[in-house]
């Protein structure tokens, strides 16, 4: 069985914990800057997208990280039984799409969208329209899933 884990969010100055369910992030919990004292201290986020539609994302707060923790890991479990592997599949997909895209930004090369032929040339070399796109970088930069 998959276990959650947690890594930290180098990237944010206040405390944040990016929610790992195998390769997919499904979640963080984060301290909350500012506001009064007598607030709750942790706010969590459970689900991701796509994969899960956001109406069903559940989201909380607590005074700790371990009750945090513990809510966000109820939320998890009670989305968890619904999802399928093609809910996870949507997700990686995604995050493929969007790093190629940011790939083709930085080899100066212009999607098809970007184009009057709506023809263009992936930065592999391959001729890519707006149609084939996704099929394009789903079989040919499948690694960029996880980048
Ligand atoms: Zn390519």
């Amino acid at each position: 069985m998959t276990e959650l884990r947690r890594r930290r969010d180098e990237t944010r100055s206040e405390e944040c914990w990016r929610i790992y369910y195998g390769d997919v992030h499904v979640g963080t919990i984060a301290a909350r800057t500012g506001g009064p004292r007598d607030e709750a201290k942790w706010d969590w986020k459970c689900g991701f997208y796509p994969g899960i539609e956001p109406g069903e994302h559940r989201s909380g707060s607590a005074e700790t990280f371990p009750e945090a923790r513990a809510e966000f890991e109820a939320a998890w479990q009670a989305l968890l039984p619904a999802r399928t592997d093609a809910d996870f599949q949507a997700w990686r997909d995604a995050q493929a799409l969007t790093a190629w895209k940011y790939a083709m930004w930085e080899a100066g090369a212009k999607l098809p969208t970007q184009t009057t032929s709506g023809v263009s040339r992936c930065f592999c070399g391959a001729t890519i329209d707006i149609a084939g796109t996704d099929r394009h970088v789903l079989d040919a930069h499948s690694e960029m899933r996880t980048a």
